[in-house]
């Protein structure tokens, strides 16, 4: 352990080995130690023995539990990345710089086999905050009914698509389906 509970801490900064703590919000794990993400003080739960760092700057606008809406940005396998825009609840844009991504394990209750099916650039999602690593590195989850995407974008015209019967249709023709939340279309 290097420092101790309350101390300030730079983004960068070694606050303990891996094997003391697990790490929580505004933390990151690298070469077995569990580093600052962003600049703030140091927070210990010894019961859960968790620790994290509480900052003094804008990110403690954004926690876990949140539900934010961001669009996809790029879909792999195993992850979708998420562009966070806003929290919900919450009557302002976000500060620019929030990113996040869906790990295939949170995005669906069912089983799944690639996110290629579920998300597509362009798509607006809402999704609950999980965990935060970082202002870049923010654990997604879709997996709750009211969560999932809101708007999906044609993948042929670019043009969102609207929700008839269960499946995504588009004015051009396309019909598609994505991981639809139960406020598809709304906001
Ligand atoms: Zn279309």
């Amino acid at each position: 352990m290097n420092h101790k509970e309350n101390d300030l801490v730079l983004p960068g900064e070694i606050l303990c080995t891996y094997e003391e703590y697990i790490p929580s919000s505004w933390t990151y794990v690298e070469e077995g130690f569990i580093k600052a993400s962003i600049n703030g003080r140091i927070q210990i739960n010894k019961k859960e023995k968790t620790i994290s760092v509480s900052s003094i700057n804008a990110p403690d606008s954004l926690k876990i539990d949140d539900y934010v809406v961001g669009h996809i940005t790029e879909v792999k396998q195993n992850k979708a990345l998420v562009t966070i825009k806003m929290i919900k609840g919450k009557n302002r844009d976000l500060i620019t710089g929030y990113k996040g991504y869906i790990h295939i394990s949170k995005a669906n209750e069912d089983y799944i086999s690639s996110l290629h099916d579920l998300f597509k650039i362009g798509d607006i999602v809402e999704a609950k905050v999980i965990n935060i690593y970082g202002p870049e590195y923010i654990d997604l989850s879709t997996s709750q009914k009211d969560t999932g995407v809101i708007k999906a974008m044609c993948v042929n015209c670019r043009k969102f698509m609207k929700l008839v019967d269960g499946k995504l249709v588009c004015e051009c023709g396309k019909v598609d389906s994505r991981n639809i939340s139960s406020n598809y279309g709304g906001f």
